[in-house]
């Protein structure tokens, strides 16, 4: 199939933002276009996020992509907090008058984002690199793209980029008018996925003097665990056996607790970082999910922060198409912004009263504790926790 010259919006990357954009133009009958730089099979295998917020999954099934997710996704009401070998759940329906998260890796959200657009969306095109977006402050900005070793163009009525941290598209705002917020941190996470039921049935969050550790599942057959290491660290460093050695450690509790061991399948170095693009928006061209903001994934976020946007501005589309009024569009930016900020001071709250600093003082560690402990023991304390983790209705 060859790319049409001309789509009302044109979408940059296939990435859950892009995809979700596409199926609720398509839904609302908005055309649009996806181009995706990488193959169909590195899209659908990308190993990254695997918690819905209660509000994704809402939309979700109703964009009619939450028939598998409702079969195989394993619904969470709550999370544990490990510290000082002790341990306490954070109830999120008790706290939130009925909120949950739903474990549903990202990879089946891409995959069947990506079968239903197949069957009956929007073009969608593999193999396809945007090279750069012009004319950003135009009535009809352009998509620069090479496929099949060719360049061609498509032009827009509007383009959205939803190409990731390292996309193109922020690259049309131009400098004076792009602001950037940024915090990188002193550790990174050693992530394994390993074939093994979960020694859990909710997700653990586990504060230790050897740093942090994460234990979490994609599937009841399939555990998915992190750890804290430095900055740098080789995954080749870490044997097998070193692995769960060190997560025995960090996730040690006073009663009896068994990590149960499995083949690890996989294990990756995932840096952490906190960054902001503002404004979301400039002339016609639109940022949405990782391409304007990252969160370390403590907070369990980013794929979240990813569907609230492009919610956001599937509305304003279909507003637009059926008002002619671009009012919500002008919005967009500051209705977002308002969601993306809270959600990364959460990550930030997370990130650093559950990891421990390389340079860390033991002052800072009593702090951590004690905050660890104010959750544990007050209602008011837990309750910012589980509304922020399961997520909040903002814009
Ligand atoms: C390694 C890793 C692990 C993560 N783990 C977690 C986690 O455990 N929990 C959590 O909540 N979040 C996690 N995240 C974050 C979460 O996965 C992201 O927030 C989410 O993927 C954002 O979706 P997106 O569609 O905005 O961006 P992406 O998923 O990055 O998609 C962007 C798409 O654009 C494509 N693209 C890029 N450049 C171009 C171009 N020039 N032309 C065409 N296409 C292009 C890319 O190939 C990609 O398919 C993780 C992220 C990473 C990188």
């Amino acid at each position: 199939m060859t790319a049409p010259s001309h789509t009302t919006v044109g979408i940059v990357g296939a990435g859950p933002a892009g995809l979700l954009l596409a199926r609720l133009l398509h839904n609302a009958g908005v055309n649009c276009v996806v181009l995706e730089s990488r193959d169909r099979a590195y899209v659908e295998q990308r190993q990254r996020a695997g918690i819905l917020e209660q509000s994704t999954v809402d939309v979700l099934r109703a964009s009619g992509a939450g028939e598998r997710l409702d079969r195989e996704g394993i619904p969470h009401e709550g999370i544990e907090l490990r510290f000082d070998r002790r341990s306490f759940r954070v109830d999120f329906p008790a706290l939130t008058g009925g909120r949950r998260v739903w474990v549903y890796a990202q990879t089946e959200v891409v995959k069947d984002l990506i079968a239903l657009q197949l069957a009956d969306g929007a073009p969608l095109f593999f193999d396809t690199e945007v090279l750069a977006v012009e004319g950003p402050d135009t009535d009809s900005p352009v998509i620069r793209y090479r496929r099949d070793g060719v360049e061609r163009t498509l032009t827009c009525g509007y383009v959205v980029g939803c190409d990731g941290f390292h996309g193109v598209t922020r690259r049309a705002i131009p400098e004076g008018v792009l602001r950037t917020y940024e915090r990188t941190y002193p550790y990174s996470w050693l992530g394994i996925l390993a074939d093994v039921a979960p020694s859990c049935d909710e997700l653990i969050y586990a504060h230790s003097p050897r740093g942090f550790a994460l234990h979490s599942m994609r599937s009841e057959t399939v555990s998915r665990l992190y750890l804290q290491v430095p900055n740098g660290e080789d995954p080749q460093d870490w044997s097998d056996e070193r692995i769960w050695d060190e997560l025995d450690a960090r996730f040690a509790v006073d009663g009896d607790w068994r990590l149960a061991r499995g083949p690890i399948t996989s294990k990756a170095v995932l840096p952490m970082r906190s960054h902001v693009t503002e404004p979301m928006r400039f002339g016609r061209v639109f940022l949405a999910g990782d391409a304007a903001h990252i969160v370390p994934p403590t907070g369990a976020k980013g794929l979240n922060l990813a569907a609230a946007d492009v919610v956001v501005l599937a509305r304003a589309f279909t507003h637009l198409k059926e008002s002619g009024k671009t009012d919500l569009l002008e919005a967009y930016s500051d209705t977002c912004l308002k969601r993306v900020w809270r959600a990364e001071h959460f990550s930030y709250f997370m990130t650093t009263t559950l990891h421990t600093d390389p340079e860390q003082s033991p002052f800072t560690t009593r702090l951590q504790l004690s905050q660890l402990d104010r959750i544990a023991t007050s209602p008011h304390a837990a309750a910012e926790v589980a509304e922020n983790y399961a997520g909040l209705t903002i814009g």
